[in-house]
C-alpha cells in the first residue's frame, strides 16, 4: 500500500472542509491534503438552501455568522472567483405560537448591531433582516478548493478515509482506500460521518445528527418573495436559488441515533405535511413535489467554538454549527487556522 506524508490532513470536502483547506493552503502551512469520500460538496452541503444571515441570539454563533456574512460579501477579493453572493434581505414570518419555541424575543434584538425590523401583524410576526441573502454552497466549496490548489494544496476526491491512525495519545495520520497518509495533524470535517471516524480512535462524539424530512416543491419559489422564511404552525418554507422551494416540519426534523442514514420519510406524514402547507399557501396545492430526507450535524451544547481540547494530540474535530454550516464556515476556518498557527507567527 502506498504511503504519503502531509503536514495537515482534512477529512471531508463539504463547505467546512473546503473553507479550512483554502485558509490553510493560503497561509502556506506545509502540505495540506483534503480527502473526500465522494465529490466536493456532494453531501449535506450540496442539498443546502445556501441562506446566509447574521441574526442569531446566541453570541458565539452570532459572531460567526456576522463574520461569515462579511466574508461572503468580499469573497471575490479573498478567493479570486464568485460564490454567487446575493444580498436580498430576509423576511421571516413566525406565528405567535412558534415565537417561543424559536426563542425569538424582541427585547434581545440589539438594534445597534442588527438592523432588524420587527412587524407585529397580530397572529404572525414578521422579522425583516436586510443583512441576509444567499450563496451557492457547491460553487463556494469548489472555488475554495481551486484556490487552495493554486496555493499547492492537494485534494483527492473519491478517497474515503476508513480510519484515523493513532491512539488516544496522539494522531499519526489516516488510512484511505489508496493507502495511508501520515500526518501529525488531522482535522475532521466529515459532517454526519464524524462520530464514526472518532470511534476509530475510541472517542465518543457529542455531536448530534439531525434528520431533515422535507418536501421539495419544484419551481414554486416564484410564488414567494425571494428571501422569505416562514415558520408557521411549526413548518418552514425556504425558497432555493435554483427555483425550488424546501418545506419541512420543525417537529419532524428528528435526531438520528446511530449511523449516517437518515430516517426514511414516512409517506403518510409527508402527505399530511403537504396538506398543511397547501392550507397555508394555496398556490402550492397543485405544485409538483417530491420528498427528500437529508442529515445535518449540530453541536450538542449550542456553542460554536472550535473544539480545541481534544484528548487526542493533533486531532481537531470541527463542531458543526447550530444554525447552519454555510453561514459559519468562513469563521470556523479562521478559528481552526488560528489554532494551528504557532504562537506569534500569525
Ligand atoms: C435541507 C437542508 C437545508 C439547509 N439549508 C441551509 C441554509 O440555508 N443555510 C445554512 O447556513 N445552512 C443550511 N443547511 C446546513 C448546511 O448545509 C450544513 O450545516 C453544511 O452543509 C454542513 O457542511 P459540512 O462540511 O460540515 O458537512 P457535509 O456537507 O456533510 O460535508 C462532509 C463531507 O465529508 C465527507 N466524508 C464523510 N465521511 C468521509 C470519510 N470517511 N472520508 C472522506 N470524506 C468523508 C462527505 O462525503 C461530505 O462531502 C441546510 C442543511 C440541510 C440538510
Amino acid at each position: 500500500m502506498a504511503r504519503e506524508q502531509a503536514d495537515i490532513v482534512i477529512v471531508g470536502a463539504g463547505i467546512t472542509g473546503c473553507a479550512i483547506f483554502h485558509e490553510l493552503s493560503k497561509r502556506k502551512m506545509g502540505k495540506i491534503v483534503l480527502l473526500e469520500a465522494c465529490r466536493i460538496a456532494g453531501k449535506t452541503t450540496g442539498q443546502s438552501g445556501g441562506l446566509i444571515r447574521q441574526f442569531a441570539l446566541e453570541p458565539a454563533l452570532r459572531a460567526c455568522q456576522i463574520e461569515g456574512f462579511q466574508y461572503y460579501h468580499r469573497f471575490h477579493r479573498e478567493v479570486g472567483s464568485s460564490c454567487s453572493f446575493h444580498q436580498t434581505g430576509l423576511i421571516s414570518r413566525i406565528s405567535r405560537a412558534s415565537v417561543k419555541s424559536l426563542r425569538v424575543c424582541k427585547n434581545e434584538l440589539n438594534p445597534e448591531h442588527y438592523p432588524v425590523i420587527w412587524h407585529d401583524d397580530g397572529d404572525t410576526i414578521r422579522i425583516h433582516e436586510p443583512l441576509a441573502g444567499s450563496v451557492n454552497p457547491v460553487q463556494t466549496s469548489q472555488a475554495w478548493v481551486s484556490a487552495g490548489k493554486a496555493h499547492h494544496g492537494v485534494c483527492y476526491e473519491n478517497r474515503p478515509v476508513s480510519r484515523i491512525l493513532g491512539d488516544t495519545t496522539g494522531v499519526q495520520g489516516v488510512e484511505t482506500s489508496c493507502g495511508e497518509i501520515r500526518s501529525e495533524k488531522v482535522i475532521l470535517a466529515a459532517g454526519p460521518m464524524t462520530p464514526a471516524l472518532m470511534r476509530t480512535v475510541n472517542l465518543e462524539c457529542k455531536i448530534r445528527i439531525k434528520s431533515f424530512q422535507y418536501h421539495l416543491y419544484q419551481r414554486a419559489s416564484t410564488l414567494f418573495e425571494t428571501a422569505h422564511l416562514d415558520f408557521i404552525n411549526d413548518f418552514y418554507v425556504l425558497p432555493l436559488r435554483d427555483g425550488n422551494v424546501l418545506a419541512g416540519c420543525l417537529h419532524q426534523d428528528e435526531p438520528v441515533i446511530h449511523g449516517s442514514d437518515p430516517l426514511p420519510v414516512n409517506n403518510h406524514t409527508a402527505f399530511e405535511l403537504h396538506v398543511l402547507i397547501a392550507q397555508q399557501f394555496p398556490a402550492l396545492e397543485k405544485a409538483e413535489y417530491s420528498v427528500h430526507t437529508s442529515v445535518d450535524t449540530f453541536t450538542c451544547d449550542g456553542r460554536t467554538e472550535v473544539n480545541a481540547i481534544m484528548p487526542v494530540k493533533g486531532l481537531i474535530v470541527v463542531p458543526p454549527a447550530n444554525g447552519g454550516g454555510i453561514k459559519t464556515a468562513p469563521a470556523i476556518a479562521k478559528r481552526i487556522t488560528a489554532m494551528l498557527i504557532p504562537h506569534g507567527t500569525a
